[in-house]
């Protein structure tokens, strides 16, 4: 099989040319033409010997996706994407409008196994990771497909992240690298619903990036209920981690709370909340459900309001998350799964 070149980093390219028997200075060339001038095909990187050219290709692919769907929101520039994979997976980006710039949301497995039970990813479960490759193309053809230039990314889309480590590990290599999209990872943000593990694996990179943690409940109990990995690590464990990374490395953490009506939005609930994360380096990301159709919940957005003006009564840093692209809004997943299933 065919080796994928666009998930090397710079250090393997060169690497893997010396392997073939070419200079190393090959791989900085090769690698300027995929991630700088973002050229994929062999045949056209011009400074490459006709013979090299046909090595690579023997021994290499190119990996690609290709844009199936296209929504663009009629009230703000939010554009969702719907992609093909190369083995005829689908994944989705979501390009969104803010004032500091361009953001993109990206997908990091098809499908997920995680099992939150008001999340619309991981419903039909878990088919397979991403490639560093894929990642970095959902990247690369949002840019090239909108004409827009993305200025931060969340890796908030279909997946868990930090179940996909080391090819997260390596697309944040890539996208930060300075050959290439250059992107400082203090425009990254890595949202998970807690494999505490892989926090303590993340913290010890020191990435600038902001890590998101779902936390979605505040009592073992509920937290269980609908979002299966707290009987893994529980919210102590949790919390301790977070504590731990704070320390490590330097950076503030974001809460990400989805106020589901009926299910944590009481007064008790952002007493619970406050208990937890008084004193933290924090903030707090309160986000209105998504309505999926396979389940009931949904937000109110006046007991929304009462439980930001109780976190901030208490001392806690939050927001509530703008809605972005409501008009061709499919909560996270949905899209994929009309079309596929
Ligand atoms: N697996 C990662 C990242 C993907 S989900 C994680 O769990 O963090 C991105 C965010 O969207 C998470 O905070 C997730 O809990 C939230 N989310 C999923 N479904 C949602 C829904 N229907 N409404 C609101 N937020 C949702």
């Amino acid at each position: 099989m065919k080796k994928d070149i666009l998930s090397y980093n710079m250090e393997e390219l060169c690497a893997e040319m010396e392997l073939i028997g070419e200079k190393k200075f090959r791989g900085k060339q090769i690698y300027e033409w995929l991630h700088t001038k973002r050229v994929h095909e062999f045949a056209n990187m011009s400074n490459i010997s006709s013979s090299l050219r046909t090595k690579l290709d023997e021994n290499y692919c190119i990996n690609s996706i290709k844009v199936v769907r296209k929504l663009e929101s009629s009230l703000d520039n939010t554009v969702k994407y719907l992609y093909e994979l190369s083995d005829g997976n689908h994944i989705e980006s979501v390009l969104m409008e803010y004032k500091h710039g361009n953001s993109l949301c990206i997908s990091t497995q098809v499908g997920c196994k995680m099992g939150c039970n008001f999340c619309a990813s991981t419903i039909a479960g878990f088919r397979r990771h991403l490639l560093p490759s894929e990642m970095l193309l959902q990247v690369y053809e949002a840019e090239k497909n909108s004409g827009r230039h993305v200025d931060s990314i969340v890796l908030m889309g279909i997946g868990e992240p930090l179940d996909n480590f080391d090819n997260v590990v390596k697309f944040l290599q890539i996208i930060s690298f300075e050959t290439g999209k250059n992107l400082s990872l203090r425009h990254v943000s890595l949202s998970t619903c807690g494999l505490v593990d892989r926090i303590y694996d993340l913290a010890k990179y020191r990435f600038g990036l902001t890590l998101s943690i779902s936390l979605h409940a505040v009592t073992d109990e509920k937290r269980s209920e609908i979002m299966p990995i707290n009987k893994k690590y529980n919210i102590s464990e949790l919390i301790k981690a977070c504590k731990d990374y704070i320390e490590i490395t330097g950076r503030r953490i974001s809460f990400e709370y989805a106020v589901i009506h009926g299910v944590n939005d009481t007064q008790a609930d952002a007493d619970g909340l406050i208990k937890l994360l008084k004193g933290m380096n924090c903030h707090v990301n309160l986000i209105p459900v998504n309505e999926i159709k396979e389940r009931s919940y949904r937000s109110d957005k006046n007991a929304l309001h009462d439980f930001l003006a109780a976190l901030e009564k208490g001392g806690l840093n939050a927001t509530i998350r703008r809605t972005l692209g409501a008009d061709i809004d499919a909560a996270c997943g949905q899209l994929r799964r009309e079309y596929e299933f």
